[in-house]
């Protein structure tokens, strides 16, 4: 198997360098001062038709024998929707699982927060949805940088996955005559998404925390909580565990496995203020990322257009109402910039419905990466309502108007709720206010067709991978990645690495790559507890988040990166110099388990501003200033239709001089199902 100037050999490892073939790709120099171009990634997908690369390569897969897979020892890290899929899928293979969350219990991931829904290509009605629009859909909504065979994967295993989370206990919305009920989301024209009221995500996870329960209950999986991965176990190159660090007891210990999947989750909270939970964070991934691991795109966040506005500086967090409020809800401005009349006093002369005047086809339904940069054209320009001029309405009143109250409320009765207790308005009576917030991050782990990354043994699942949604994610298409990862594709891909290992012994406590990896623990733990500063990490990363809003935000420049790269490196400093963490590692501890998230986001950033630095194009939600058609991404595929995948460097995380490099390796995109072309909704 080649990786463009390297050879990878039967467990994945980059065994040695032939010559580069130039003939086919090659990638761009960086212009970024520090950051150098890598070899090109072979992603592994089987040649030919897209549609069938699964299917094929599902067929070649090697199994392993249900007479010895609890021989071999798995740990899955999160117990979202993708973790508890995976754990809950090999549990039932029989393997030795172990799966780790900091959560109190596996059905109190993130995966709890999603409500609008789950896409699936099952075409039951009949507006025209089929396997192929999901793909054109999906890979167009990326602005065409993800991979094509990925999008076929994930709109193929869709069907499977609705059957089976209806079969373990997910109560999908049903029409009158009984079957599923869907609705539309963002970036499509058909009605694709399967639903649970307001609450799609948590009735998912439930049902999938359920099954990874069984198999706790049959004794194939063991669940620790209360429980995070600190670092990798790395033997030559190969992940073989990971280091844990319980968070009642603060005991720190190793657990070795054949083969570890991180399904730990997005990297959105590193703006801070985001719709993920305060305690989201990327530090599973940046670790594996200084193992050697590479990060994928990191630049591309999605910033969701219906998000609550900021109301106050020291608001902890953003709250998000769902995508599918905008199936009946107009969004509009004042024509007037400044027009401070109540909402009900404005006539519809003196509206703009922007969204629906700028994209008649879509209207507002627009992907979300064009609805929440219209929706900062508006704001930037004077038109923003509110307060503080910082939102756009969302107004529900053609709709309660043509449907009623008790329509409505059947649809959003739970998210109306929510937005009242939030803000104190009745959306019945007063429109929303909405405006964008950090949301989703599309970037993520690299990893090849068969899920695994750059490091051999460790493979991903869900938001914390890159795949299947490129520069711009679809609403909805997000549960559906999860639980296609993690019920799917992991549960045939893992057995295939780990069918040659079979009879290899796991590292003992004694083993070099564990005592090192238990060591590097202690040393950082050390390191934090030690600065002896005065400021809380939750300081440091209030001011990150300001940072990143400005430089990396809705829309990007040179200079506004330039800038940020420079304020996040003085931030780290002063983090390591002025760092204040109270009590010690041996007990309970939530400003250390903050301290530590903090100073990988305080990395993490940095290399998200130098992604989107390099990139020197438009591309979904990845948004520079320089590169536009009259306020349209300007996308350059002569140039740029490559996967960025960075490998990171750099001295050890709790020294004084702590400077980062960053290696750029490149997976070239080609696309033969779906034309690429300027993506439009108009
Ligand atoms: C408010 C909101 C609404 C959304 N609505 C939708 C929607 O309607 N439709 C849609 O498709 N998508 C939606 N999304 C996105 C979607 O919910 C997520 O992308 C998806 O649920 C992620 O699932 P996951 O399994 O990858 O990760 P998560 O559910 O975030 O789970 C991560 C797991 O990893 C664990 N973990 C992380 N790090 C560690 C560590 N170091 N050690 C131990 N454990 C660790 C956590 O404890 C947790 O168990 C929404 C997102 C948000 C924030």
């Amino acid at each position: 198997m080649t990786l463009g100037n390297r050879v990878r050999d039967q467990l994945g490892r980059i065994t040695s360098h032939t010559p580069a073939d130039t003939s086919v790709f090659v990638a761009p120099a960086s212009t970024v001062p520090g950051a150098r171009v890598g070899y090109d990634l072979d992603g592994r997908v089987p040649a030919g038709d897209p549609s069938t690369a699964w299917d094929r390569r599902r067929a070649e897969y090697k199994l392993v024998s249900p007479l010895n897979t609890k021989k071999m020892t798995v740990v899955v890290v999160g117990t979202g929707l993708a973790g508890s899929g995976a754990a809950a899928a090999l549990g039932e293979l029989g393997y030795d699982v172990h799966a780790f969350t900091y959560h109190d219990a596996a059905r109190r991931a993130h995966s709890v927060a999603a409500q609008g829904g789950i896409n699936s290509a099952r075409a039951k009605k009949v507006d025209g949805d089929s396997l192929q629009r999901f793909v054109t859909d999906t890979v167009k909504g990326g602005d065409f940088r993800a991979r094509e065979a990925d999008a076929f994967r994930l709109g193929a295993q869709s069907v499977r996955v609705i059957d089976h989370m209806n079969a373990i206990g997910a109560p999908f919305a049903r029409e009158y005559g009984g079957t599923l009920a869907t609705r539309s989301f963002g970036g499509v024209q058909v009605s694709r998404t399967y639903y649970t009221r307001g609450q799609t995500g948590q009735q998912l996870q439930v049902a999938g925390a359920q099954a990874l329960q069984r198999q706790v209950a049959r004794g194939t999986v063991k669940l620790h909580t209360r429980t995070e991965m600190l670092d990798l176990i790395v033997d030559a190159g190969v992940c073989r565990g990971v280091v844990v660090r319980d968070l009642v007891s603060g005991q720190v210990w190793a657990q070795p496995a054949h083969a570890v999947i991180l399904a730990s989750g997005g990297y959105g909270s590193v703006y801070f203020h985001s719709t993920l939970a305060m305690n989201c964070n990327a530090s599973a991934s940046w670790r594996a990322c200084r193992h050697g691991a590479f990060l994928a795109n990191p630049s591309f966040v999605q910033f969701h257009p219906t998000a609550l506005p900021i109301s106050s500086h020291w608001q902890s967090k953003t709250i998000l109402m769902s995508e599918s409020l905008r199936n009946d809800g107009r969004i509009w401005v004042p024509r007037t910039p400044g027009d401070s009349r109540p909402a009900g006093k404005i006539p519809d002369k003196d509206r703009d419905y922007y969204l629906e005047r700028k994209y008649p086809a879509f209207g507002n339904l627009a992907p979300r990466d064009i609805s929440s940069r219209a929706a900062k054209e508006q704001i930037d320009s004077g038109h923003g309502v509110g307060p503080l001029s910082n939102s756009v309405y969302l107004d529900f009143s053609d709709a309660l108007h043509s449907l009623g109250r008790e329509a409505i409320a059947q649809r959003y009765g739970n998210l109306f709720e929510m937005y009242e207790r939030a803000t104190g308005e009745d959306p019945y009576v007063v429109p929303m206010r909405i405006a964008p917030g950090a949301h989703f991050t599309m970037g993520g782990l690299w990893s090849d067709f068969n899920q695994m990354t750059a490091l051999p043994g460790l493979f991903v699942g869900g938001e914390v991978g890159w795949a299947y949604h490129g520069a711009n994610r679809l609403g909805a298409n997000s549960l559906l990645s999860a639980c296609v990862d993690g019920w799917f594709t992991l549960p045939f891909s893992l057995p295939n690495y780990l069918n040659p290992l079979l009879g290899q012994p796991l590292p003992g406590a004694g083993d070099a790559c564990v005592r090192d990896a238990v060591a590097r623990v202690e040393r950082r733990t050390a390191a934090l507890l030690g600065v002896g500063g005065s400021q809380a990490a939750s300081k440091f990363h209030r001011r990150l988040g300001e940072i990143m809003y400005r430089g990396c935000g809705v829309e990007r420049s040179a200079a506004s990166l330039t800038q940020a790269i420079a304020d996040i490196a003085d931030l780290r400093a002063e983090f390591w110099d002025d760092l204040s963490v109270p009590g010690s590692g041996a007990q309970l501890n939530q400003g250390l388990e903050r301290a530590g998230r903090v100073a990988d986001f305080l990395e993490l950033a940095e290399l998200m501003c130098v992604d989107a630095l390099d990139r020197q194009e438009s591309c979904g939600a990845h948004f520079r200033t320089e590169y536009q058609d009259s306020g349209e991404a300007r996308r350059d595929d002569a140039h740029w239709a490559f996967v960025s995948a960075w490998e990171v460097d750099g001295a050890p995380q709790g020294v004084a001089d702590h400077a980062l490099s960053f290696v750029r390796h490149a997976e070239p995109l080609h696309f033969e199902a779906v034309q690429l072309a300027t993506r439009s909704y108009k």
